[in-house]
């Protein structure tokens, strides 16, 4: 028998997210059906406020419920080196091992080359403009640590070809294959310590 509608347009919608399939989307639906009514509602409300309250930064394209973000418009910050990274999840990684003091590019993806993902996507164009503006002596790129993130790290140094500053990769040796939001305080900071030219 199938599903009641309201049910199954719930498993359609859970669907949607990255990794679930239709098992775990009808798992998670039971769940909430399961649950007190406040839950579905505070769900509900969290979605949208979540979609309606934050927005990408201007400068950095961090998510951020100000524009320019807390870490744009810190004066403490070194906004002359500018460390770029794949998702925002990243910032949060590099910001809790505390062990960097500039600010970030976040760039909204990585460049896949064999799945023909077109770099357009990605806000590399941004951060070049960006840099073009000047005041900026450096660019740590700290994509992952696998073959996506290799690629997108030499786009971004041909992205950058033209200007003259200096372009490091965090240091080889992270366990790869892994992202860097898996990293732990004392891995991230010995690879931004050991981080090489490109
Ligand atoms: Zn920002």
């Amino acid at each position: 028998m199938p599903y009641p509608n309201a049910l199954e347009k719930l498993i359609d919608q859970l669907g949607n997210f990255p990794g679930v399939g239709r098992r775990t989307a009808e798992r998670l639906a039971f769940h909430v059906l399961r649950m007190p009514e406040n839950f579905a509602r505070e769900l509900a409300g969290a979605l949208v406020e979540a979609r309606a309250k934050t927005v990408r930064c201007r400068h950095c394209y961090n998510i951020t419920d100000q524009n320019p973000c807390r870490i744009c418009s810190d004066p403490a910050r070194n906004a002359s080196q500018i460390c770029v990274v794949e998702q925002p999840r990243d910032v949060d990684a590099i910001e809790r091992a505390g062990c960097y003091r500039g600010v970030y590019h976040v760039l909204m993806g990585a460049w896949n080359p064999a799945e023909g993902t077109d770099r357009e996507h990605l806000t590399m164009d941004a951060l070049a403009a960006r840099v073009r503006k000047g005041n900026i002596t450096e660019i740590i790129v700290a994509t992952d640590p696998d073959l996506e993130g290799d690629a997108t790290a030499l786009a971004v140094h041909e992205a950058l070809r033209d200007i003259t500053i200096r372009v490091s990769r965090l240091a080889k040796g992270l366990p790869s294959g892994t992202g860097i939001e898996y990293l732990n305080r004392a891995i991230l900071a010995d690879a931004f310590e050991g981080r090489r030219d490109l």
